[in-house]
């Protein structure tokens, strides 16, 4: 009652409340290859009290409006995210004022038919799970959804700065639906990552070329396959390495002689 006396305008009874438990978010990677860190849930948690939430998206009537009084995070130990980490998640306590017209609502909600949460947050960092490398400012070659060496790569949400919105959904569309995210720079880091892939295919391109002509006993394929497995980094400088043997082992091109270039007869002086 006195939490949520901090945020209610006038005195409420207990009598006027409804309030109800929910999971705003959680750490297991979602169906975008992301996830948020346990970091992240702690400031979430913060930013999430006293943010209002809606019914299935649906901001029409002030009825159909629950606050959050309360949130802190919570692990399950008996359970383990995908890439392996306990699960730990947002609980996140909420209530509304009784009326007539939330009546129908609020049975929903005990009955457990209103259950998925989607949330609206923005986060400053999203770093690779596989090299940790910044995917905004620094970008990198995995691809998210992939694995790599047996990890499966996904972005680490990380620092949020803002949490704007939560809502209940009635029909989850599919499993960890509707956690909705926005980045500081939206479109940037596909537009990064694909940089990454070109600048690859570039490198592929010239290490195979250059490999055919210092180490021609070796099979494209082979080439290829060792290429797959490699880093940007490393990708860079075998090119580099090829690129200079490739130089030194090409025949030495001698100048051509100039066209048209006086004869010079040595016994020229001796004609008549
Ligand atoms: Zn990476």
């Amino acid at each position: 009652m006195e939490l949520i006396g901090q945020f209610a305008r006038k005195e409420l009874s207990r009598e006027e409340l409804y309030t109800f438990s929910l999971i705003l978010c959680d750490n297991e990677i979602d169906r975008d290859n992301e996830k948020f860190t346990v970091s992240a849930l702690h400031t979430l948690a913060k930013l999430f009290v006293g943010k209002t939430g809606i019914f299935d998206h649906n901001m029409k009537s002030k009825d159909q409006t629950a606050r959050i009084y309360s949130a802190e995070v919570m692990t399950d130990e008996a359970r383990k995210t995908a890439d392996g980490e306990v699960y730990t998640y947002i609980k996140a306590k909420a209530y509304m004022v009784r009326t007539e017209k939330n009546k129908d609502l609020i049975t929903e909600i005990d009955a457990g038919i209103k259950k998925e949460t989607s949330v609206g947050c923005c986060v400053r960092d999203i770093s690779c799970s596989i090299c940790g490398k910044n995917i905004k400012t620094e970008g990198c070659e995995h691809q998210k959804g992939k694995s790599y060496g047996g990890r499966l790569c996904c972005y680490l949400l990380s620092e949020p700065s803002d949490a704007y919105e939560w809502s209940f959904v009635a029909v989850p569309a599919q499993k960890n639906a509707g956690v909705i995210k926005s980045f500081d720079m939206s479109g940037e880091r596909e537009k990064l990552a694909e940089m990454a892939m070109e600048f690859r295919q570039e490198l592929e391109t010239d290490i195979i070329r250059f490999a055919s002509s210092v180490i021609p006993e070796m099979k494209q394929a082979a080439v290829e396959e060792i290429c797959e497995n490699l880093s940007l980094k490393s990708l860079r400088e075998m090119r580099d390495a090829l690129r200079e043997n490739a130089r030194k082992n090409l025949p030495v091109i001698r100048q051509l002689d100039v066209c048209g270039a006086e004869v010079n007869n040595e016994n020229s002086e001796y004609k008549i």
